[in-house]
């Protein structure tokens, strides 16, 4: 059995792991889990730079394989705001503040073509490493839609769909999200990976 530390201290981004894995060779534990207390400073410029910066100071530290993530939003007609500030856009760092200057700086846009990102970046203790991104499309629709979901996901409109992220079930948004599809992306790449078997 094989550890690989997912560095994050979001217990649902570890089962998120584990379920979509199907490998029982491996066994996903959370910093926490495995008692990781330093604080990482994620100063990249892009989700890539940020999840590399995770998931290479954890496997430097632990001499363990390292998994992290960087997630965010990107609107077309702001320039990829707010990206990778997007846990952060409105300075307050809830929900709720940065839907709402999401939403006031798109006014009189027409354009709400968006997509949502997630990098996802493998680092062993030898220093190889592994970098995986995958997106996700959607429309930002003004008015706010559904209880499902968190972040932006109420403002987040699939047109195939006709609902939003906040409002399609989470079995149905964890197929087709952002970081479902890099998830999947990931396991394919470690199951073929060597080291792993
Ligand atoms: P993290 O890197 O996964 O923690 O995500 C950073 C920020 O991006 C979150 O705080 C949300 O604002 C936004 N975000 C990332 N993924 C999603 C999603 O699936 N739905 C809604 N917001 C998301």
């Amino acid at each position: 059995m094989k550890t690989v530390v997912i560095a994050t201290n979001n217990l649902n981004k570890v089962k998120e792991f584990q379920s979509l894995f199907n490998n029982d060779n491996i066994e996903f534990k959370s910093l926490k889990q495995i008692g990781y207390e330093k604080e990482i400073i994620e100063n990249g410029n892009t989700f890539e730079e940020n999840a590399y910066i995770k998931a290479s100071q954890v496997a430097k530290d632990l001499n363990v394989t390292a998994i992290a993530d960087d997630s965010g939003l990107c609107v077309y007609a702001l320039n990829l705001a707010p990206g990778i500030f997007s846990a952060r856009y409105s300075g307050t760092g809830l929900d709720e503040d940065n839907n709402k200057l999401l939403i006031k700086n798109l006014k009189g846009i027409s354009n709400r073509n968006a997509y949502y990102t997630c990098a996802i970046s493998i680092c062993h203790p030898d220093g190889t490493h592994l970098e995986v991104t995958e997106t996700c499309d959607g429309i930002i629709i003004d008015d706010a839609r559904g209880s499902n979901g968190f972040g932006y996901d109420p403002h987040f409109y699939i047109p195939e769909f006709g609902k939003t992220f906040a409002e399609v079930p989470l079995e149905v948004k964890n197929k087709i999200s952002h970081r479902a599809k890099a998830i999947r992306r990931v396991s394919e790449l470690i199951n073929e990976d060597f080291s792993f078997k």
